[in-house]
């Protein structure tokens, strides 16, 4: 069985996905089973497993993260109004092990909420 995770598989073409953009640090694709108009997933290249995971070294690569869903958000029209979600471990909801930060947008947002 490969040890690579879902996301290294789309990364290295192994599982074909929608691809909107790609840099040297990370790539975005289109999540297969949307939960607003708009939903995008940044993921980095390395596999760093959760949020809580980084350290250190990784401080470039979670910046330009940020930096980059800024450029995507804008890339797809929905700077004015998006939320980037992160889940981190399982009982949070977070079900690929590969970090990732999920865009939503073009969704109507209960204003001052998270929603849940
Ligand atoms: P999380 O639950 O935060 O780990 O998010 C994982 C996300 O990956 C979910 O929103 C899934 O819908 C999405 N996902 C799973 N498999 C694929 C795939 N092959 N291509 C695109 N998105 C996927």
């Amino acid at each position: 069985m490969s040890e690579e995770t879902l996301f290294t598989r789309i990364i290295n073409r192994e599982i074909p996905a929608d691809i909107v953009y790609e840099d040297e640090h990370c790539i975005a694709i289109r999540d297969i089973a949307p939960k607003a108009p708009t939903h995008l997933l940044v993921i980095p290249r390395k596999p760093i497993p959760r949020l809580v995971d980084a350290s250190p070294e990784d401080k470039a690569i979670l910046g330009h993260l940020m930096l980059t869903v800024g450029d995507i958000a804008r890339q797809a029209g929905v700077e004015e109004a998006f939320r980037v979600v992160v889940n981190n471990g399982a009982g949070a909801g977070q079900t690929v092990f590969h970090l990732h930060l999920h865009i939503l947008g073009n969704k109507k947002f209960s204003e001052g909420s998270l929603g849940f």
